[in-house]
């Protein structure tokens, strides 16, 4: 395992970690030791190698404005408008490393408006949202309550460009990024939405619980019944969470039946 894929297992841990809201280690492929070394690792100095490099540009850049420091008020902006804006954004440090701005995928009229958190780096290169395992997943779970991505369902991530080596996004990306998420939700008007995984949950909620006890409950955001359950790249790592994600796909078919 090389140190940029350690370094992407720790992440993957730590979310899971918050996730759970346990102390329990259960990562393939690391010890118990050697996980809580790299958590040290990640904490402290960067990592070497090139994703040492991105650390350290990240780290230099954290001080430093952004390139295009962009005050374009996304609330008065149509729906071409804000994509159109999205796709030359330079709002954060993400713009400097991704290869496409990824948006949206699926029906701009859905009832269902599915919030993942970031893309990763098939979506970085297709330009679209939630392609390969994880894709296929939730186009499987959406099925198995008589949704498709290409009719029934809009959807899209919190963060629109990619995290460099898919960390997690950062608070100030969140923020600067989520003022076009929430023009969408305005600008789509869903009838229910759908926010996988922790960082949607969290946004779109507005609490600060691990996802493993925000889920199994109906939401409000701006009065749009809100569900949150985990991301299917989660699903694909932790089959034990399969059970409680189906739980919440019929919560979710319940609510848009009774609409
Ligand atoms: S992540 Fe969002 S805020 Fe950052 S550059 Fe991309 S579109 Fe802009």
């Amino acid at each position: 395992m090389t140190e940029k894929d350690r370094s992407e297992e720790v992440a993957r841990f730590l979310r899971q970690r918050e996730e759970l809201g346990a102390g329990d280690l259960f990562m393939d492929g690391l010890t118990r030791d050697e996980a809580l070394a790299l958590v040290a690792h990640r904490r402290g100095a960067a990592v070497p190698t090139n994703r040492g490099a991105e650390q350290a540009t990240s780290t230099e850049t954290e001080t430093a404005p952004f390139p295009t420091p962009d005050t374009l008020d996304l609330s008065a902006l149509d729906y071409d408008a804000l994509r159109q804006a999205a796709m030359g954004c330079q709002r954060c440090r993400l713009a400097r490393e991704r290869c496409n701005v990824v948006f949206s995928d699926g029906n701009p009229t859905a009832r269902l408006m599915v919030v993942g958190e970031a893309p990763g780096a098939n979506e970085d290169r297709t330009g679209v949202p939630f392609v390969g395992q994880a894709g296929k997943l939730l186009d499987l779970m959406l099925a198995s309550i008589d949704l498709s991505r290409r009719d029934s369902v809009y959807i899209c991530n919190v963060i629109k460009c990619r995290p460099p080596g898919n960390r997690d996004p950062m608070q100030d990306e969140i923020e600067l990024c989520s003022p076009y998420l929430k023009r969408q939700i305005e600008l789509v008007a869903p009838e229910v939405i759908l926010a996988v995984g922790t960082f949607s949950a969290k946004l779109l909620t507005g609490a600060t619980k691990p996802l493993g006890r925000l889920r199994g409950k109906i939401y409000s955001y701006e009065g749009v019944p809100l569900i949150v359950t985990y991301h299917p790249a989660a699903l694909l790592r932790n089959r034990g969470w399969t059970r409680p994600a189906w739980d919440d796909l019929q919560l979710l078919r319940q609510v848009l039946d009774d609409r």
